[in-house]
């Protein structure tokens, strides 16, 4: 993602923040009727280590392509239907032409009513371009935070929906090219998303018929000192939806989600927005690893990864 924004200096009162919480519940149980599966922010940091070992996922590499594989391997497993849909791009940062192949997999409701699009971007930033150190830069960020943290959610909700097959119909997209954009040119950011949103990207014959009650974008979740704000442009072109995301993180007692105005961030909910669905983004801009060497799952947390993992859960299972 990108924000123009990005010199905000806040990182002192986040810091004090959550330490302030000492968030270090792993898991949370979101209803006592005993139906509601538990999201477990262990198993999900377990997945962040479980992609970064992958090596960076950047567009075209052999360790993106492992991860769509192993993903979809593990959706067809579990008996839900995904596909793999992939465009030729050019690379905004090199020039070239590269593959970006979005993957999306469905797991049906077992009940009637909207269903729910959940989408993060898989792929890893080909340049440490924010590193302080030059020699850093030139090299691809780890991507532990900026991009397997959210994969880690959507990722661990599936192996859920397994178990315990949901109530309403949700859609996890798994979008690529988001992450290798030119500094100064937002358009050249969400390639993948772009793609999907605009005529469906090829997954027409998969996804609902109907309209979803509403999109959710994760990125950057797993931040230790997670603090997630209202996107600007999320609140602007999706209030409603945007406030009852918000509402049932509050009445979850999470305490991560923040309900007040935060900055305008460029991501993968804006071509949904645009398409006219109500799209909100999670994301917690204010991580110091930011396209640096230093985004490793060290910088996360099973904690931080569990809020909204409850979240999504909650929204789910209790539509
Ligand atoms: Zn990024």
């Amino acid at each position: 993602m990108y924000s123009r924004l990005r010199t905000w200096i806040c990182r002192a009162l986040v810091g004090l923040i959550g330490v302030a919480f000492a968030w270090s519940t792993f898991a949370y149980a979101t209803s006592d009727s005993g139906a509601v599966p538990v999201f477990s922010g262990k198993r999900a940091m377990e997945l962040v280590h479980l992609q970064c070992d992958l090596g960076p996922r950047v567009p075209g590499s052999p360790a993106n392509r492992a991860l769509q594989d192993t993903i979809l391997a593990h959706a067809e497993e579990l008996g839900f239907e995904a596909r793999r849909g992939c465009f030729r791009a050019t690379n905004p940062l090199t020039g070239e032409e590269m593959d970006v192949c979005n993957f999306v997999v469905i797991l049906p409701g077992t009940g009637a009513g909207p269903s729910l699009w959940l989408g993060v971007h898989f792929d890893s930033r080909p340049l440490a371009d924010q590193d302080p150190d030059p020699r850093i830069r030139t090299q691809p960020v780890p991507g532990a935070n900026d991009g397997a943290s959210g994969v880690a959610v959507l990722w661990h909700l599936m192996e859920m929906a397994g178990a315990s097959p949901p109530a309403r119909t949700v859609v996890l997209m798994f979008l690529d090219g988001e992450d290798s954009g030119r500094e100064g040119d937002p358009e050249s950011f969400c390639l993948g998303s772009a793609h999907l949103a605009a005529g469906w990207g090829g997954f027409n014959s998969l996804l609902p018929a109907a309209r979803p009650e509403g999109v959710i974008i994760l990125d950057m979740v797993g931040d230790a000192d997670l603090e997630i704000t209202q996107e600007s442009l999320s609140l602007k072109y999706a209030p409603g939806w945007t406030s009852r995301v918000f509402e049932r993180a509050a009445a979850l007692g999470l305490p991560a989600f923040q309900a007040r105005g935060g900055r305008a961030v460029f991501d993968d909910h804006i071509p949904f927005l645009r398409r006219g669905l109500p799209a909100v983004d999670l994301i917690d801009f204010d991580y110091s690893p930011w396209h640096t060497g230093g985004d490793v799952p060290s910088a996360c947390s099973a904690g931080s990864l569990a809020q909204s993992g409850a979240l999504l859960t909650d929204l789910i299972y209790n539509p």
